[in-house]
């Protein structure tokens, strides 16, 4: 019987969207069964050279997790797509970005001179930086080019499916090895291309919180107050991305009290996932008694209470947001 071929790469990531596809439950035992491994780095020996020898369109499905911030990460991201029938944008990092996206508030200089120079535990007198080329006694040297923009998997590739999550749940990964080995076995089609495989509702719809159309005059820090467990966090003035996020990972964060980060990203409504929780906030804030609509004054004491509005509404999204990335002035005289 025909077998699915897997592989699974790590880009710019932590590692947990590796660690979720062998977290899958007793389902894992069953893509043993059903899969062979091509490639995934953490788990097999496989070496790049034998995926290049490897016949195009060979790898049923590729889930490629992290974003795309170096020379490697596009360089695999493109081979892979070549040598694969399906590729998956797989985890929040791939989608949109993710926590690495963040990096755009910054560049790729100042981030090195802060990481090599400015730390209290650097010692680097002579200012010495990554290299991609370094001629050693023994031979050239290389390292992957840092890029200076993070960017996501389909900045780079053709990508058939998105599968967001930081990292996706065993439901999103079980419902989807079950379509594509369906598909292998027995014919049967796949999503049309494009497909978000997770809900298309948004948290707020899968959160038990009771809600009620309510005004807030403040914004509070989770630590700040007590956080009624049964109550919406906006209404308590605690900033939630459930209304601009996608629903599917069960209300985690909530269920542990804390306010959702929008680590699922925005739904399919919803072009900018920040953009639209401001908005959401907007429609909550208090305005003066005769007005319908936030002032510039109103906007400006919203905004300057929240303490990192980036951080905030484009944690994980920065990349595929409208803002994309901060925009550094160049020194004239200095390279970026
Ligand atoms: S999506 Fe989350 S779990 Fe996956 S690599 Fe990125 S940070 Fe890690
Ligand atoms: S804003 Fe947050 S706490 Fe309120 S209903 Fe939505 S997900 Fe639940
Ligand atoms: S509650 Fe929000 S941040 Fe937490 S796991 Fe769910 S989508 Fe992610």
């Amino acid at each position: 019987m025909a077998k699915v071929k897997i592989a699974q790469y790590w880009g710019a990531g932590c590692g947990g969207c590796d660690v979720a596809l062998l977290d899958i439950d007793e389902k894992i035992l069953g893509v043993a069964e059903m899969a062979d491994i091509a490639f995934w780095p953490i788990a097999v020996d496989t070496k790049l050279k034998d995926v290049e020898a490897m016949p195009d369109k060979s790898i049923t499905l590729t889930l490629y997790n992290g974003a795309v911030r170096n020379s490697e990460n596009e360089h695999v991201a493109k081979l892979l797509r070549q040598k694969s029938a399906i590729m998956v944008s797989f985890g929040s990092c791939a989608c949109f970005g993710g926590i690495p996206g963040l990096a755009n508030v910054t560049n790729k200089k100042d981030l090195q001179d802060y990481v090599y120079n400015t730390t209290f535990s650097t010692v680097n007198p002579n200012r010495t930086r990554p290299l991609p080329k370094y001629q050693a006694p023994e031979g050239e040297l290389t390292l992957p080019v840092m890029y200076d923009t993070v960017l996501t998997l389909e900045d780079v590739v053709d990508v058939d499916y998105y599968m967001p999550g930081c990292p996706p749940t065993t439901e999103q990964i079980n419902q989807f090895l079950d379509i594509v080995e369906k598909h292998v076995k027995e014919g049967a089609p796949l999503p049309p291309k494009g497909a978000v495989i997770a809900s298309e509702k948004t948290l707020c719809d899968e959160c038990g919180r009771t809600k009620e159309v309510t005004t807030i005059e403040k914004i509070n820090m989770p630590y700040e107050i007590d956080i009624d467990p049964k109550k919406c966090m906006l209404e308590q003035g605690v900033i939630c991305l459930g209304p601009a996020t996608r629903a599917g990972c069960g209300a985690k964060c909530l269920d542990a009290n804390q306010p959702c980060r929008g680590c699922m990203g925005p739904t399919a409504a919803v072009l900018d996932q920040g953009g639209s929780m401001l908005s959401a906030l907007a429609s909550i804030f208090r305005t003066a008694d005769n007005e319908t609509q936030l002032s510039e004054d109103d906007i400006l004491e919203l905004m300057t209470q929240i303490k990192d509005p980036l951080g905030t509404f484009y944690a994980f999204t920065m990349p595929k947001s409208i803002i994309k990335r901060k925009v550094k002035e160049k020194k004239a005289g200095v390279k970026q």
